[in-house]
């Protein structure tokens, strides 16, 4: 008995002692039991509360997921959660199977866009800080038609020079800029790496990939955004000196394949 135990160590309080040392104890008692059931009432509340709930919530994550996967079947299974999905989606279709068919169309279109997506901008974060655009270009974007200028008018033009990958056109602040040809931009920022406001467009140019990318532009001149696809002649800016330029004008740069080339040269080449 656990009384037999407590009285056979020599060393234990006398009855005055415990008597003296009792008489808190009862409320001791009292108030640790009542701590304690507060703390158990403090967990089991929200434990019972959200055991209550992970019901419907589990059955709601899976059903999405089942509505989304290729098994027609689990649909059926997913009966209480389907009216809300279908509520949310706004579809027109009655039966399961053409439920199932219109969600199986929409994931994978919208898997594929996403995965387009991911593609563009992985590369074009990739190639952010480098004049070049190393994405699969000929694969991913439309072959272009004609090459223009990407100026109407200009004053003249430097010639490049050791460090400096790109034809200078002096040109007026504001002159309207545009795209060389047919493509998809790649990068378009306010705030380049020596550039200024800049965008860059990738190009398929006979299946060749053709990155050009114009620089000093207009602060708030831009037109496009990442990922757009721009055609031959479209304003993309306007020209001015933001950067690291002294006077205005139009820093452009044309890269073949990834190997840099003389933008003029080119130009005069393929414009036409
Ligand atoms: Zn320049």
């Amino acid at each position: 008995m656990p009384t037999t135990a407590a009285q056979a160590p020599a060393p234990r309080p006398t009855r005055a002692q415990r008597r003296a040392a009792g008489k808190p104890h009862p409320a001791r008692s009292f108030f640790t039991v009542a701590a304690v059931a507060a703390l158990v009432a403090t967990v089991a509340v929200p434990a019972a509360f959200s055991a209550a709930g992970s019901t419907p919530a589990e059955a709601a994550v899976t059903t999405v997921q089942q509505l989304a996967a290729d098994n027609a079947q689990s649909l059926v299974v997913a009966s209480e959660a389907t009216p809300a999905a279908l509520a949310r989606g706004g579809y027109a279709a009655t039966t399961p199977e053409e439920i199932q068919a219109k969600k199986d169309e929409e994931a994978a279109a919208a898997a594929a866009k996403a995965a387009a997506a991911a593609r563009v901008a992985a590369a074009a974060a990739a190639s952010a800080d480098s004049s070049s655009y190393t994405g699969a270009i000929a694969e991913t974007i439309a072959p272009a038609g004609s090459v223009v200028r990407p100026l109407t008018s200009f004053n003249n033009f430097g010639t490049p020079y050791a460090g400096h990958k790109g034809i200078d056109y002096m040109a007026d602040r504001g002159t309207p800029l545009y795209s060389i040809a047919d493509g998809v931009v790649v990068a378009s920022d306010e705030d380049g790496p020596g550039w200024g406001v800049y965008v860059k467009i990738a190009h398929n140019i006979g299946g060749q990939s053709v990155t050009s990318l114009y620089a000093h532009m207009l602060y708030g001149s831009r037109r496009v955004t990442v990922g757009q696809t721009v055609s031959a002649g479209q304003l993309i800016g306007q020209v001015s000196d933001t950067g690291r330029a002294f006077g205005t004008h139009l820093h452009l740069e044309i890269y073949v394949n990834g190997s840099w080339v003389d933008a003029e040269s080119w130009l005069v080449a393929n414009v036409g």
